[in-house]
């Protein structure tokens, strides 16, 4: 089961929510004030057939009253890392797709959704709350089909299409809005005769791959429901976040368990404090063949200490894990912010003295001969696996490739 989340004419729709006057107005959004080519516009601009890459001078002859706002890609950076942030919360397993768009694989999280549609309408509301801001969510057994379905309901939309109608539902869509279709391949179907997304099964799978190799293989099925590419976690995490690991297969020691938790526990503490961040809210995650286990834990303060990240993670596993065989793990904090050097109230003022000292000598060290060179004793016996997750998300890159 996947699921794409689109949010709605996101760059006009950030103006609008920070412009109270733009609300229900048709904005333009331009690249700068001079920008005279339309990047997106609001809903109340599409009604009057104003569309993305469109002329502002074409565009003010369909809608006089059009009002053109030049883009703010740092504002729109911000609240799209605070979307995806939030939606590790839902699952980890997220490919961030554009600034605007993320699938999520929810095969893994199957015993805690109740339906599709019920994680949809949980999804919208999460959005709503971290960014105040309406999204559509597609939901299918493939990518490709996921990414169709959330383009239907527009906006604040939500459209499922089981697997096994996914064929049927893509019959009818013409060849070039797969992702990944571009005007040489487009020729090319259309000389064998393939027009729309039906037409695929009447040529050989063959003829793509002698052309085009593993991608034209892969349109070939894309084009019938049965995108076979997986969700790329690899640029899922928002930068300086969270640290995930893969782990021997079945994993049942607890002290094992332990003591890859606390790896990435002070993995993510260590990041932290680089970027002078705490967090009071993580997400810690071990997964079993039933799934993640886990999920959003809070700490009662802000915190950028390893060790108490990993009392969260304990507390998780003491009360979520019956002992299965664990394959991974993941550690992730939650919409860090910089903070001042004020302690906290409800902190403890000794320990916070004790460890912030220990955290710099720590930092110092490590920052001289490279990261966790001194570690707590446990962590001798770490897994020196790379990590699943690597710091390369970018929310101003859009991939429009396959
Ligand atoms: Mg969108």
């Amino acid at each position: 089961m996947i699921a794409l989340v689109d949010m709605d004419s996101f760059f006009a729709s950030i103006e609008q929510m920070d412009q109270p006057e733009l609300f229900g107005r048709p904005v333009a959004v331009t690249n700068g004030l001079q920008g005279t080519c339309i990047i997106t516009c609001s809903y109340e601009a599409r009604y009057w057939g104003i569309k993305t890459g469109m002329r502002l001078k074409e565009a003010r002859k369909l809608c006089p009253d059009i009002i053109q706002r030049p883009s703010r890609p740092k504002r729109y950076a911000e609240i799209s890392t605070n979307i995806m942030r939030a939606l590790i919360t839902i699952t980890p397993d997220i490919e961030v797709y554009s600034v605007d768009e993320a699938f999520l694989e929810l095969t893994h999280c199957k015993k805690i959704i109740q339906s599709p549609k019920n994680i949809a309408n949980k999804i919208q509301e999460l959005v709503l709350e971290v960014s105040g801001l309406c999204c559509s969510i597609g939901i299918s057994g493939d990518k490709t089909t996921a990414k169709y379905a959330a383009k239907q309901n527009k906006p604040h939309g939500i459209a499922i299409i089981h697997p096994e109608t996914s064929e049927e539902a893509l019959s009818n869509v013409a060849v070039e809005e797969l992702c990944g279709i571009a005007q040489g391949m487009k020729r090319f179907l259309n000389a064998y005769g393939v027009y729309k997304c039906g037409d695929m099964k009447n040529i050989p799978i063959s003829v793509l791959g002698k052309h085009f190799g593993n991608p034209g293989r892969r349109i070939w099925l894309m084009a019938q429901g049965k995108d076979p590419e997986n969700i790329n976690t690899k640029i899922a995490a928002p930068k300086s976040i969270g640290h995930g690991k893969v782990m021997p297969p079945n994993t049942k020691n607890l002290k094992t368990i332990l003591i890859y938790l606390q790896h990435m526990s002070e993995k993510v503490g260590s990041r932290l404090r680089k970027y002078n961040f705490k967090a009071s809210s993580f997400y810690i995650g071990i997964k079993s063949s039933r799934g993640w286990i886990g999920g959003k834990i809070k700490s009662p303060y802000p915190i950028d200490d390893g060790r108490l990240i990993m009392k969260l993670g304990q507390k998780m596993i003491n009360y979520g894990w019956n002992g299965e065989g664990i394959s991974q793990i993941q550690v992730t904090a939650i919409n860090p912010k910089k903070l001042n050097q004020q302690i906290d109230f409800l902190e403890d003022r000794e320990l916070h003295a004790k460890s912030n000292i220990k955290n710099k000598v720590l930092d110092m060290i490590n920052q001289k001969y490279g990261d966790l060179t001194i570690v707590p004793s446990n962590l001798i016996y770490r897994s020196s696996m790379p990590d699943v997750i690597a710091p390369a998300w970018k929310p101003s890159g859009h991939r429009r490739t396959v």
